[in-house]
């Protein structure tokens, strides 16, 4: 006899963010540096740079980063 776990379906398995221009869902795939020290990352559908805040976890961990707005 054998159980199978059920995986919640609206858990995310990586780290994404909210794009601040088309309000899509993005992954994170890695994490870039401006000049200045602003961390960012590129949205997945428009490309728009997104400041994130760094809470330590790597793209491979599951969770939400906050986006304080985007970079010109
Ligand atoms: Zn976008």
């Amino acid at each position: 006899m054998s159980t199978t776990p059920a995986l919640a379906a609206d858990v995310p398995t990586a780290l994404q963010f909210i794009c601040n221009k088309c309000k899509a869902l993005s992954n994170v795939q890695t994490f870039e540096q401006t000049r200045d020290g602003t961390v960012f990352c590129r949205c997945d559908h428009c490309g728009t740079k997104n400041k994130v805040v760094r809470t330590g976890q790597t793209p491979s961990q599951p969770g939400l980063l906050p986006v304080t707005g985007v970079i010109q």
